[in-house]
């Protein structure tokens, strides 16, 4: 079974026959927040795209809407805005302890909707090229305090960011231009089908939402040039990524995501966003339009526990569902994407080869891959399979940067925990 047969058939691409026709009312296209008003998208490359982008957009809008002003959705933002920075003792980590203003949650609602007024005076989107900047992983948005932060993030040692000699907060989030390339079409070209239009659209509202958490943690506290652990128990002081955790459990997003392809969206746990190999589990379709659905946000309590999907470390020892791993075959000596469902290989992708040879041919070698086994738990026998992957990978010359297990690479340093920079003599 091809990859795409297989995803099709989990329903994880596009709507069964008979449940799309039970699809509810979808969220309302004018409930859209001024923060995301039309003036406040730069007009590049012209203004025409930028129009078509913003009409085809609209759903994710409305969804960034409902994330940024449900009542439900407020205990970050309320977190964000109050918690008081502390260090906590025994990790060294930075982090924002609760204050006892979170508490009043009507008058803490207020002051959030307050703060997104007052961003939604000035802030700017914008389409972002793909920058030719240090970065090892791809950028799907950018939150800058301004737009000469723009320019720190190219070079901060020619354009360092000090806010107080840049002056004036005028929040700028980038978002890969990419995004644009899916919501145009030029004539002639096929539309995206529809399942691929709502992960898209869906892809878009979080990251609109993860570069607002930066860009209202830069309004609340300009001063303090590094982010914080927002909750003690986050993975990495990245507002974003904070706030992703708060509402997912996990890291939600379309993989792969490119020109040709927008996947399923999976969930994965934090430390395996970048990694490679790594694990993850694609998530039906009726998962991602239950955002979409007014249905959803008018009794959040009772979608709660659904709105949170499950990650491989969390799952029973008896799962018998579907995930994704990155698997390297020796015989092959290419690395597949494989497919697992029952505990055993599924459907197979080819996703990196050492040489050009062609990877046809390559695939059906590596389609046995083996199956897990009974009662192990995924956590346990991925750890095991990543490390023997990587070591065999590396006995046939594949070099060791193709490789990263943890953190992403782009957030290790920010860490201050041990395994990033050492942490600081005073207390915060
Ligand atoms: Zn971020």
């Amino acid at each position: 079974m091809t990859m795409e047969t297989a995803l099709l058939h989990l329903g994880c691409l596009e709507f069964a026959i008979n449940e799309h026709l039970q699809e509810g009312a979808l969220l309302n296209l004018n409930e859209i927040h001024t923060l995301f008003a039309p003036s406040n998208w730069l007009p590049v490359p012209t203004e025409e795209l930028c129009h078509q982008a913003y009409m085809n957009m609209r759903p994710a809008l409305a969804l960034a809407t409902k994330l940024i002003t449900s009542k439900e959705m407020m205990n970050w933002w309320m977190h964000a805005l109050y918690g008081n920075l502390s260090r906590h003792k025994k990790s060294g980590r930075i982090y924002l302890a609760d204050d006892y203003r979170e508490l009043d949650t009507k008058q803490a609602k207020l002051e959030v909707d307050a703060k997104f007024s007052e961003v939604a005076e000035k802030i700017r989107f914008y389409w972002m090229p793909p920058v030719c900047i240090d970065r090892k992983e791809s950028l799907a948005g950018m939150a800058s305090y301004s737009p000469y932060d723009v320019m720190s993030h190219l070079d901060e040692a020619q354009f360092p960011t000090d806010h107080s000699e840049t002056g004036r907060f005028l929040p700028t989030i980038g978002l890969d231009v990419q995004f644009l390339h899916h919501l145009v079409h030029s004539p002639g070209t096929p539309a995206l089908s529809h399942g691929s239009n709502l992960r898209l659209q869906f892809y878009i509202a979080i990251v609109l939402v993860h570069e607002l958490a930066h860009v209202i943690w830069m309004m609340v506290s300009w001063k303090h040039s590094i982010e914080p652990y927002f909750y003690l128990n986050d993975d990495m002081p990245e507002a974003g990524y904070s706030w992703e955790n708060h509402v997912f459990g996990c890291h939600v997003s379309p993989y792969p995501f490119d020109r040709e392809r927008i996947g399923p969206v999976c969930s994965s746990s934090f430390d395996e966003i970048a990694a490679f190999p790594s694990i993850y589990i694609p998530q039906p379709m009726a998962w991602v339009r239950m955002w979409f659905l007014e249905e959803t946000w008018k009794d959040l309590h009772a979608h709660r526990a659904k709105m949170q999907p499950t990650v491989h470390h969390k799952l029973p020892d008896c799962y018998q569902g579907v995930f994704f791993a990155d698997r390297y075959s020796r015989r092959a000596n290419i690395w597949v994407r494989v497919l697992y469902k029952d505990r055993k290989a599924y459907a197979v992708q080819g996703s990196k080869v050492l040489d050009q040879e062609a990877e046809s041919g390559k695939l059906a070698v590596a389609i046995r891959l083996g199956t897990v086994p009974p009662k192990q738990s995924l956590a346990k026998w991925f750890e095991i399979t990543r490390v023997r992957d990587v070591q065999r990978a590396k006995e046939r010359g594949w070099p060791d940067e193709e490789f990263h297990v943890g953190r992403s690479r782009d957030y290790e340093l920010s860490c201050y925990d041990g395994k990033g920079t050492p942490l600081g003599d005073d207390d915060t």
